[in-house]
């Protein structure tokens, strides 16, 4: 099966169009000159490449895979690779100028990037999925490197997938290279504390929002939507910040109990049920659309995009949005949620503590040496910390929302940066 560029999309907007949205805001507040727009506004280089595999069965099929650089005048860049039977070109894009902000926001030496494959890893066998990433990565020898582009996982992938592009890469090249890679297997040169580092960045974002709203979290309530990597360590960790996590959900729907779901049961449910709350009975299910309607204090959608939009927006009744996946909010419900004056920890900053450890792995694995696990986290929740001030001070001196003000920050770096660099 080969990619095909998707018909519009019907009930969603267009990922890259609704980043762009957003840029376009931050670029006019910020007063940017049309030389310097131009250039933010068009990833850097788009890469698309066709890769045989031999299946199983023995027949020869031919993938369809991505790599978008969006920037690299802050430094080599960044960005995880997405194994998904419907990943297409422009939610590549979206993703890796997303990057670019992201990595902007929280002020590390990163451009942005992102990858994908049009592929259904849930259907494939590990050696199906293991000779794709090598010939995916051959076919990208060129791009990658420790200086110039670093992969890590997204949906779809993880450690496995990131031990054979590391290996593949390191064959090519004729030596072991590390930090080529990031959100390796520990034993292969990965940091304690990424498997937990976005989940601790949203609740890090989360106690800082509430600080801000003067909530406390001891009397507060929230709902979390996703239950993976990103929500169930959000949702542990607020949890032991006093919040009483009254809803989760994933794809087997979602879960809600009065007094508050006790999360550390939860996720060993889970880890016992192939990854999946199907059937936890400690909670009701409930309709998983009325799971962000509900009443709680604080929302966290931590699974796909587009869940926010103007179909519910007008019936959230959270204080507090902490965007834990990428992209969860539509671009048209950002202004009825302004309307309603809650308050959001936009995408870019409240998960950018992912990439701020995954760039800790790359310091390590370039210094040869491993840090504790309470450096890494107390380096992380300062760099977290000290970002969501940068963004809130933006926020009150352009008046601006916390989303676009986080643009203003991202874009202003960058712009910067270039200005010092200077183009052709
Ligand atoms: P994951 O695959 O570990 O978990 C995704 C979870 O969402 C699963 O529980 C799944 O069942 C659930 N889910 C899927 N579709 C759903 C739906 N329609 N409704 C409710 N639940 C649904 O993925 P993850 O790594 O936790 O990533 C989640 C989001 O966070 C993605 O948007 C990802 O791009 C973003 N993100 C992840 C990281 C990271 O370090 N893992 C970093 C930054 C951003």
């Amino acid at each position: 099966m080969l990619y095909k560029e998707p018909a519009p999309i019907k009930d969603r907007e267009n990922p890259f169009e609704s980043m762009m949205s957003r840029f376009n805001i931050a670029a006019e507040v910020l007063g940017l000159d049309d030389e310097t727009y131009n250039v933010l506004k068009s990833p850097t280089r788009q890469v698309i490449v066709n890769v045989p595999v031999t299946m199983d069965d023995g027949k020869v099929r031919v993938f369809e895979g991505f790599r978008v650089i969006h920037s690299n005048i802050l430094g080599p860049s960044k960005g995880g690779i997405r194994y998904a039977p419907d990943v297409f070109l422009d939610e590549v894009k979206a993703l890796a100028a997303w990057m670019t902000w992201k990595c902007a926001v929280v002020d590390i030496p990163y451009g942005g990037a992102k990858g994908g494959i049009v592929c259904d890893p849930y259907s494939m066998s590990s050696g199906e999925i293991e000779r794709l990433t090598r010939a995916y990565t051959s076919s990208l020898i060129d791009i990658f490197g420790p200086d110039q582009d670093i992969p890590a996982p997204d949906m779809g992938t993880g450690p496995r997938e990131m031990a054979w592009l590391m290996d593949e890469y390191s064959k090519l090249k004729g030596s072991t290279v590390h930090g080529v890679v990031t959100g390796k297997p520990l034993v292969l040169g990965g940091s304690l504390g990424r498997v937990e580092a976005t989940g601790r960045g949203v609740m890090v974002s989360a106690m800082a929002a509430m600080a801000k709203l003067k909530m406390n979290p001891a009397q507060s309530t929230a709902v979390v939507q996703g239950f993976g990597n990103v929500g169930a360590w959000a949702a542990k960790l607020m949890a032991e910040r006093g919040v009483k996590i009254l809803g989760i959900s994933d794809v087997s729907g979602a879960y809600w109990n009065d007094n508050g779901i006790n999360i550390e049961e939860a996720i060993a449910y889970k880890n016992d049920h192939n990854g999946r709350l199907e059937g936890y009975k400690e909670a009701e299910k409930i309709n998983p659309d009325e799971l962000l309607t509900m009443n709680v204090d604080v929302l966290v959608p931590a699974a796909v995009e587009d869940v926010i939009t103007i179909k519910n927006v007008d019936k959230i009744k959270a204080k507090l949005i902490v965007e834990g996946a990428n992209g969860p909010t539509s671009y048209k419900a950002d202004n009825i949620i302004n309307e309603k004056g809650i308050m959001v920890v936009p995408d870019i900053l409240a998960n950018s503590g992912g990439v701020t450890v995954s760039y800790f792995e790359w310091v390590q694995n370039r210094m040869g040496f491993k840090w504790t696990l309470n450096r890494v986290n107390e380096r992380a929740e300062r760099i977290m910390k000290e970002s969501f001030e940068r963004v809130y001070a933006a926020s009150k001196k352009y008046n601006v929302p916390m989303r676009i003000a986080a643009y203003i920050v991202a874009i202003d770096k960058v712009a910067m940066t270039y200005k010092y660099r200077g183009g052709f």
